[in-house]
């Protein structure tokens, strides 16, 4: 075969393909793309460069351009199926939100092919069928994990029924006689109520619940969940307790990794968009039965670009954390903080007008200026960005972002808040 037959045959191949692939050079420009990449791609360019892959997906996956530019051999796989979550908001239709699946791979110095197929069918399927493992696992532990102690009015042990041997490996034997505290003071970790505090609560209060590490008799460790529930005589006298456990190890561990899987950044621990929009909805929904204000910051750190070129991607890493940490520790409890991109955050403010969103902005950027990371030898400074509204008729997450623009060009490190009156003129 000749090189043109032979390019003929691979650009027929190209488009005939049945999954979206991009040519690109190691800054993202596109040289070859099929009609299949163009399907998935072009409703995310939106007003970014159309001819560049990473401007288009700056939004839902902006650290593909870190991981090609990190990414060190002259040729390889940079990524395999890396998932993209395309939809900023979740579709309305009910239908699973859109997920993209990236292969990456690097053929030259210059050249990157990247493979782009739709999983969100997939995805989906897998997030019922894990959400379904965690159910049943729940409720399998539900019948078989428990096991049932009784005790003394004084604290000490008078009764266990068999499962207790089969979840701690002690005999009801060894455990009839010994107090309840020295059952299980000795192992709780720091920071546990101690026993002689939970029978007093569970003795005011009827019951009291518990979750703490148990120590089985072989030394191996389980978290388990205690119910201490008081037994009184007719006339009101306490007579006893009633302890019921269960090692919730499994599930609780699942349902805690799945939690975090699906809700949280996996650099910052910030919200991921998915959360972010979830609470958006849910606020604004709140919003317009109340009419208590709601507003919202747009945070986009400066020349951020600057710091990884000049420390690196790791020390800029290093200092998304930073940044993370910081706003979490300074915001309220009420209060949300997300990372929608790269270096690209936002702050949802219930029950806060915007002039009071506006002072938070302004002591949230004093923070970040003040914040210095320390990696190796530097001491890293940043600035960042604001922009605020409050809900009103309008989006009021693009209203921020305009405000968030608006602060970009009046010289960075500064807070601007979005008019509606102005916005809609
Ligand atoms: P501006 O002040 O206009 O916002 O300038 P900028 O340099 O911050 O903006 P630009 O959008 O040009 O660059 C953002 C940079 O953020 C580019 C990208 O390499 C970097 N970035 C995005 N995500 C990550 C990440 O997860 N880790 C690191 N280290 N860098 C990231
Ligand atoms: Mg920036
Ligand atoms: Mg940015």
């Amino acid at each position: 075969m000749d090189d043109v037959t032979e390019a003929e045959g691979l650009l027929e191949f190209l488009y005939a393909a049945p999954v979206g692939l991009v040519q690109i050079d190691m800054s993202g420009d596109i040289a070859m793309i099929n009609p299949h990449a163009m399907k998935h791609l072009l409703p995310l360019a939106q007003g970014r460069d159309p001819g560049n892959l990473f401007a288009m997906l700056d939004r839902c996956a902006p650290e593909l351009r870190n991981m090609l530019e990190a990414f060190e051999p002259s040729r390889g796989s940079v990524c395999d199926g890396h998932r993209i979550m395309v939809d900023l908001a979740p579709p309305t239709d009910g239908a699973d939100p859109k997920v993209l699946a990236c292969t990456v791979v690097k053929l030259d110095a210059e050249r990157a092919i990247a493979c782009l197929s739709d999983v969100t069918l997939q995805v989906a399927q897998e997030r019922r069928l894990k959400q379904a493992e965690t159910w049943f696992a729940s409720l399998l532990n539900d019948v078989n994990d428990y096991a049932v102690l009784s005790v003394t009015a004084d604290g000490l042990i008078d009764a266990a029924n068999a499962s207790w041997t089969k979840q701690s490996g002690y005999s009801c034997d060894a455990a009839v006689g010994r107090s309840m505290a020295d059952l299980f003071d000795r192992t709780a970790g720091a920071g546990a109520i101690a026993v002689c505090e939970q029978l007093r609560l569970a003795a005011r209060d009827g019951w009291h619940l518990a979750e703490d590490w148990h120590e089985r008799l072989d030394g191996s460790r389980y978290w388990c969940q205690r119910l201490l529930a008081a037994r009184t005589a007719p006339e009101g006298d306490l007579t006893g307790y009633t302890l019921v456990l269960r090692d919730v190890r499994r599930d609780s561990q699942d349902a805690h990794d799945l939690r975090r899987l699906l809700t949280e950044d996996h650099l910052t621990g910030a919200a991921n968009r998915a959360r972010f929009q979830h609470v958006l909805d849910r606020e604004l929904k709140t919003w317009r039965e109340t009419g208590a204000p709601l507003s919202l910051l747009m945070i986009d750190l400066d020349h951020f670009k600057q710091v990884n070129d000049d420390y690196g991607h790791l020390a800029g890493d290093a200092v998304l954390r930073g940044f993370a940490e910081t706003v979490a520790a300074a915001i309220r409890p009420t209060d949300l903080l997300a990372r929608l991109g790269g270096e690209e955050f936002a702050v949802l403010l219930p029950a806060t007008p915007l002039e009071e969103a506006r002072s938070i902005a302004n002591e949230l950027r004093t923070l970040i200026e003040d914040m210095r990371t320390v990696s190796g030898p530097h001491r890293i400074a940043v600035t960042a960005s604001f922009g605020c509204a409050v809900a009103s008729g309008q989006d009021v997450l693009a209203r921020a972002d305009e405000a968030l623009y608006v602060a970009k060009r009046s010289g960075r490190n500064c807070v601007q808040a979005a008019r509606p009156a102005a916005i809609a003129a």
